[in-house]
């Protein structure tokens, strides 16, 4: 009687003959039968999305496959593997002092050719639920570049972890195609390239060099905006690039069509691709991410303190890292682990109290920039459209954010009277009722506004 790996190998080879190799590869990944008796076949699959498409969609063909090798099975079961998310457990612990040196110095490993950091791997991401369909179509397409979701896009806010997802795709391309010419880059070292490019007639040549990569890594696209000559190269090497199914792979803070100032035409470009968000995790993802980073740092923490971070830090990874390093240097200092009352103090500062830490003047600044606007235009009297909307977001954030005075408001946009500060923000609060896109215009903009990266 065949036994259940054989059954299930049998189940995914027959599937990928009728599958794409990204479908393929984001909805079998690490899926194995876990148990089979009395007819019935429990399947463990990584996440509560693959769950979802393997008892959808591809229910009736599994089942078919596999009453074509056992008769007897009846029923067939999906679970989410308890052990999710784990990355990096899988991996062997160092023991040595020397590997964990090691495993410091690669942190600050960047690859020559590639500009690829080694550090950023698949096996030290942790999935949860916020960040599932990206990594599932990033490990996509590090199985097959260049063909099924190109470009992929993926967008979410600051320290959540696209710039890892990015670099852990490169570093896995080079893993599974050797051969291939990888570069990352992100999107303001790009720029400046061009920049000098131009400056020292070289562009020809710059674009010669850009054309013959086969998979090009673009982090942080929002830098793009307003910068018209190099969104015009970029579009000419999109294409190029795109024509002969080179991969490419692009991050920003926000979707396409929410990056101020970006020629339509390569809006329409990066929307024709496989659009993925990360958004923010959940607490027992916080407590994964923690407990991992704790394993890299060799530093071990009690529970308690590792929820009081997780409880306090919710939007920002980096941030909980470096409340982790703190913690870290703490414990060589005085060689004892801090207790949830030292953490507390330690951690004071990193704590997050909105109303406090924003003000006036990083709102204006975070929206002018958010919306590639002048700061004076948002403050002074015109109604250009494309001004007048960012001003009444701004207006809005004042009075949510700070409990600004209608009055006051009123005043520090072009000496306007309260009623047009108390319509302004009616109009926004109305309509993040039901605009999803002004929601998450909204929501980036806090973000940013208490994460201190302007
Ligand atoms: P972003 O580019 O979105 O601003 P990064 O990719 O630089 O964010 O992530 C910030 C830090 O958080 C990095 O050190 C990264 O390793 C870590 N991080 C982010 N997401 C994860 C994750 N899912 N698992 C483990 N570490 C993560
Ligand atoms: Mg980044």
């Amino acid at each position: 009687m065949i036994n259940k790996e054989e059954l299930w190998q049998a189940v995914l080879a027959q599937t990928q003959l009728s599958t794409s190799r990204a479908s393929f590869a984001t909805w079998f990944y690490k899926t194995k039968i876990v148990s089979m008796d009395n007819g019935e076949i429990l399947i463990s699959v990584p996440n509560s999305f693959s769950k979802e498409w393997l008892s959808k969609k591809y229910h009736n063909s599994i089942l078919k496959i596999i009453r074509s090798l056992n008769k007897n099975i009846r029923t067939i079961n999906y679970v989410v593997n308890l052990e999710k998310p784990q990355g990096p457990t899988k991996k062997k612990q160092p023991t040595e002092e020397s590997e964990i040196n090691q495993l410091r110095l690669d942190r600050f490993e960047i690859n020559q050719t590639t500009n690829l950091n080694h550090h950023y791997t698949f096996d030290n991401f942790v999935i949860g639920s916020f960040n599932e369909t990206a990594h599932a179509a990033a490990w996509a397409v590090s199985e097959n570049p260049g063909f099924d979701y190109n470009p992929l896009f993926i967008y979410g806010g600051v320290g959540l972890g696209k710039t890892h997802l990015l670099e852990a795709t490169g570093n896995k391309i080079l893993e599974n195609f050797s051969k291939k010419k990888i570069v990352y880059a992100p999107a303001e070292r790009f720029t400046s390239k061009i920049v000098t490019a131009i400056r020292e007639h070289k562009i020809e040549e710059l674009k010669t060099e850009l054309r013959n990569i086969d998979v090009l890594i673009m982090d942080d696209i929002q830098f793009l905006a307003g910068k018209e000559k190099t969104q015009e190269e970029f579009f000419h090497i999109f294409n190029a690039l795109r024509e002969s199914n080179k991969q490419i792979i692009l991050s920003s803070d926000r979707p396409p069509k929410a990056i101020p100032a970006l020629e339509e035409r390569l809006r329409s470009r990066f929307e024709g691709g496989m659009i993925m968000d990360i958004g923010l995790p959940d607490f027992e993802t916080r407590m994964a991410i923690l407990k991992t980073k704790c394993e890299e740092k060799n530093i071990e923490l009690k529970g308690d303190v590792l929820e009081y971070i997780a409880a306090n830090i919710q939007k920002n990874i980096r941030e909980m890292e470096g409340a982790l390093n703190r913690l870290l240097i703490f414990n060589k200092m005085n060689n004892k682990s801090p207790d949830v009352e030292i953490t507390k103090k330690l951690l004071h500062s990193l704590m997050h109290f909105p109303a406090r830490s924003t003000n006036y003047k990083k709102i204006v600044q975070t929206i002018a920039q958010f919306y590639d606007l002048k700061k004076d235009d948002l403050l002074a009297k015109t109604r250009r459209k494309e001004i007048v909307r960012p001003r009444q977001i701004a207006m809005y954030l004042l009075r949510s954010e700070l409990k600004e005075s209608y009055p006051s408001i009123g005043r520090k946009f072009g000496g306007k009277d309260h009623t047009t500060a108390i319509y302004a923000c009616e109009k926004i609060s109305k309509e993040m009722e039901n605009n999803p896109n002004l929601i998450n215009d909204v929501n980036l903009i806090k973000q940013r506004i208490y994460s201190g990266t302007i």
